[in-house]
């Protein structure tokens, strides 16, 4: 991992195919060294990593097809930051539910997600979202083709709720993930969280 504390974080978006642009413009805006992220070579110096929403069938693989699948676990084992929104949470989990046939994951996250889970009629959505670890006014939270948690292991917090008790954000150690996009809503409050734990890990990992 690349730089001192007081540099800006070098924060790699995967850019093999979904909605990196809009991670890269946040994290920039943040003050965040945002980079795209393709290659294998292109891990070892960054402090943390967002992997984007998208379609988390043609992101497992790409990753395969382009090498990056299997270092991505192993920087995941070792610690390293990684916020994934959407298809990107589909990614961190360990189990899939309506997956494709030979689809993995990346794993990390102790939990398991459903696919599509609102089907066709409520295929996008948007809703207010009490999150308290992000402060007392409610997040906007935009939903498409989103999965949810169905469950969660022990090592996992639970962030957000639905109305209906449906789990939609977690965080377990140095992974967070949202089933919905905050990169679009123009509320930088989830990706701030994010870079807290990049700050965290450098300070940790240097300490
Ligand atoms: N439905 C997509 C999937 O299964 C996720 C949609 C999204 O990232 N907005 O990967």
């Amino acid at each position: 991992m690349a730089g001192n504390l007081l540099a800006a974080p070098r924060v790699g978006v995967l850019a093999l195919q979904g909605d990196f642009r809009e991670h890269l413009g946040v994290l920039n805006s943040l003050g965040a060294e945002a980079v795209p992220v393709r290659r294998p070579n292109e891990i070892a110096d960054l402090d943390g990593l967002v992997i984007p929403g998208g379609e988390s069938s043609v992101m497992d693989k790409l990753s395969r097809a382009f090498g990056i699948a299997e270092p991505l676990r192993a920087a995941i084992a070792a610690g390293l930051p990684v916020y994934g929104t959407c298809a990107g949470l589909i990614m961190l989990a360990d189990t899939v539910l309506d997956a494709i046939d030979s689809q993995r994951t990346l794993g990390g996250l102790a939990i398991s997600v459903r696919r599509n889970a609102f089907g066709n009629q409520l295929d996008s959505f948007e809703t207010e979202l009490a999150i308290p670890e992000l402060g007392v006014v409610p997040v906007h939270a935009v939903f498409i083709r989103a999965p949810v948690v169905e469950s969660v292991g022990d090592s996992v917090a639970v962030l957000a709720r639905l109305d209906d008790g449906r789990v939609v954000a977690v965080e377990s150690r140095n992974l967070l993930g949202t089933a919905f996009h905050p990169e679009v809503t123009g509320d930088a409050r989830f990706h701030e969280y994010f870079l807290k734990k990049v700050h965290d890990e450098r300070a940790r990992s240097r300490g």
